[in-house]
């Protein structure tokens, strides 16, 4: 066992740091961010993480990401399920709606538990504060890496993080997870390392969104999905802890029209048009509107020509990988990677140059699937969403026809139910379903008795002039 530095207090290193210090590892985090986690729930809404910009955006957690929480970090689960946090399961209500329909003990791994993003921040900072082995360092931000003696020839190695206060934290390893806007390719070129292998685009999408409470508590009834097309935009109600939800609207980044949707008039006026998310907007609003624009896809490889960049670092959650956020999967595939890290520790925490190779091995297997999956869902919407916004037709291709035909069935049929809970709560590959004998064939003879209905909603002409 050994000491480990983590750098960034977000969601991600505050869960590998309590996987860590759970198999013995003496584990420090620094967070730049110098405001203290709050006392209580009700308070963390404005708790100033500066730091991390989507703090006060729509977040939810999928069912994946529960389960990693419940097993791997199981107080932070209580904490966060004892505070007021959201328990759901979208497959078991699906199957609700079909008569006659069982639901099985195994339709139990689509449970969630989810919050505000704020709720589960503080859910996990609370836990990670009390966490045998773990020591949180708030209002230090990390300006560089520690160089330590090469252990491979030719391989910078890390030694730890130096600090703006002029600190320096030594660890046998560092983990990564100042998100996504990390400064790693820059501190490892400092110290003579290889860049890493770096794909980034921007997802072409603008959010505009805020936060309702209901007055005893309550969660308003799904009519539509959760992320609902509807032409040049896309609204994506999720539900938060203690009878919160958010409703986002969200369309191209340059589609100018539709940026007067941060107007808080505009969003309810666009909202109240769409009569399966209308009834979403009978609470009060609690916060003020907020949007963020030019997010980020990218994903970065660490092992460059067969060799890692540097050993004694290893990248973890967004500062490895991001999509944007439509899918809300997110931390979701940060707490994959944070498991995937755990087992990798576990197996090689001596031999650095191994431990490098096995964590790019699993990252590329295992999470660069899952990213890719999540980019190309999102490229077919922004290709659907620009050829609406120039006046030409859209048919889509085959596989996002499948796709359309499972979430078009998935509250008529169990099969399809199912199905689209396995995609949507990362538990399979969208690429594993769809090859599944006999499901594309089933979803088409379902398409052609009762085929997908678009969502119903205001056309463009009808969105220009609400959005006036
Ligand atoms: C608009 C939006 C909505 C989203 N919605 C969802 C959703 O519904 N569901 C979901 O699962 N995911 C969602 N995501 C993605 C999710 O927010 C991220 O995947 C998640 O925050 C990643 O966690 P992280 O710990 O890797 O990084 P972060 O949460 O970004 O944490 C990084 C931390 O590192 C700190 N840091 C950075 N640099 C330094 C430094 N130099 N020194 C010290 N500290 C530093 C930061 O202050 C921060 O605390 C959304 C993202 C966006 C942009």
């Amino acid at each position: 066992m050994g000491k480990i530095v983590v750098a960034g207090g977000g969601m991600i290193g505050l869960a590998a740091a309590m996987m860590l210090a759970d198999d013995g590892h003496e584990v420090t985090v620094v967070e730049q961010d110098a405001a203290p986690t709050p006392t209580d729930l009700d308070r963390a809404p404005e708790w100033a993480r500066r730091g991390v910009a989507q703090f006060g955006l729509a977040h939810w957690l999928v069912a994946r990401g529960s389960s990693i929480m419940a097993r791997h970090l199981p107080e932070a689960t209580a904490l966060l399920a004892e505070s007021g946090g959201y328990r759901f399961n979208l497959v078991k209500y699906l199957l609700g709606l079909q008569p006659g329909v069982e639901v099985l003990p195994e339709d139990d791994r689509f449970d969630i538990l989810t919050g505000r993003r704020s709720a589960m921040e503080w859910a996990m900072a609370r836990t990670a504060e009390e966490h045998p082995g773990i020591r949180v360092l708030r209002g230090e931000a990390i300006v560089g890496l520690l160089e330590g003696p090469a252990v491979a020839g030719g391989i910078p190695h890390v030694a730890g993080l130096r600090l703006r206060s002029g600190a320096e934290l030594t660890g046998d390893l560092t983990i990564d997870a100042t998100g996504r806007r990390s400064a790693t390719p820059q501190w490892l070129e400092a110290i003579g390392a290889t860049p890493p292998h770096e794909r980034s685009e921007d997802s072409g999408f603008a959010y505009y969104g805020r936060y309702f409470k209901s007055s005893d508590g309550s969660m308003p009834p799904l009519m539509a999905p959760v992320l609902s097309p509807l032409g040049t935009f896309s609204v994506l109600t999720l539900p938060g802890d203690n009878g919160t939800w958010s409703i986002t609207l969200y369309a191209l980044s340059e589609d100018k029209e539709l940026r007067r949707f941060r107007d808080p008039d505009v969003h309810r006026r666009v909202i109240e048009a769409c009569p399966l998310h209308a009834h979403w907007l009978e609470a009060e609003p609690i916060t003020e509107m907020a949007s963020m624009v030019g997010v980020v896809d990218r994903h970065r490889r660490f092992v460059v020509d067969g060799a890692p960049c540097a050993t004694g670092i290893l990248s973890v959650g967004d500062a490895s990988s991001c999509t944007n956020p439509s899918l809300g999967r997110g931390i979701t595939l940060g707490l994959m990677h944070a498991e995937a890290l755990r087992a990798m520790v576990a197996d090689h925490f001596d031999d650095p140059i191994a431990l490098a190779m096995a964590f790019d091995h699993t990252t590329e297997h295992d999470l660069r699937p899952w990213h890719d999956a999540t980019t190309s869902i999102d490229r077919r919407r922004v290709e659907e969403m620009r050829a609406l916004l120039a006046g030409d037709s859209w048919l889509p291709d085959p596989g996002a026809q499948v796709a359309g035909a499972l979430v078009g069935a998935a509250s008529s049929d169990p099969v399809a139910a199912r199905a689209f809970g396995e995609v949507l709560g990362c538990l399979e590959l969208p690429s594993t379903i769809f090859a599944r004998p006999g499901l594309q064939q089933h979803l088409a003879e379902l398409a052609k008795v009762n085929p997908p209905r678009p969502v119903p909603g205001p056309d463009r002409e009808e969105l220009l002039a609400l959005v006036g």
